[in-house]
């Protein structure tokens, strides 16, 4: 693990089942879940299970079967969603720059909505 890793991010809680979540799918190194705040009608996170910061760490560090894991699930999310051919965004914000709140590295599946041009 990231010795900058902070164990106590709330999606650590969620891994750990202190705090709980609406899941829609996981997997054996990922987990997909509504935000809690949604900007658009589907707005899932996926998070890997293991403990890595941001986008950086995560492709840096983590392992071709985490990769393969992580990915596949964002793409079983899209097509639990059936937004495949209408489409979506994909977003992660990284550090101080990206605006990243909480510091475990996750993507946010925005749909359902024309979500207008990328920034501003
Ligand atoms: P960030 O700014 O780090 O990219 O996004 C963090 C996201 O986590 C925000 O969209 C926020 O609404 C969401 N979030 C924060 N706390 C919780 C929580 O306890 N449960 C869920 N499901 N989402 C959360």
């Amino acid at each position: 693990m990231n010795n900058l890793y902070d164990v106590n991010n709330i999606f650590a809680k969620i891994l750990r089942s202190e705090v709980p979540c609406n899941k829609i799918l996981e997997n054996e190194h990922a987990l997909a879940f509504s935000d809690i705040n949604p900007q658009a009608p589907i707005h899932t996170l996926v998070i890997p299970k293991n403990s890595y910061i941001n986008f950086y760490d995560f492709t840096k560090n983590a392992s071709t079967k985490e990769h393969e894991s992580f990915w596949k699930l964002v793409n079983e999310v899209i097509e639990h969603y059936k937004v495949e051919v209408e489409g979506f965004r994909i977003i992660t914000n990284s550090g101080n720059t990206g605006n990243q709140d909480v510091p475990h590295f996750h993507i946010h599946l925005l749909a359902g909505k024309n979500l207008g041009k990328m920034i501003g």
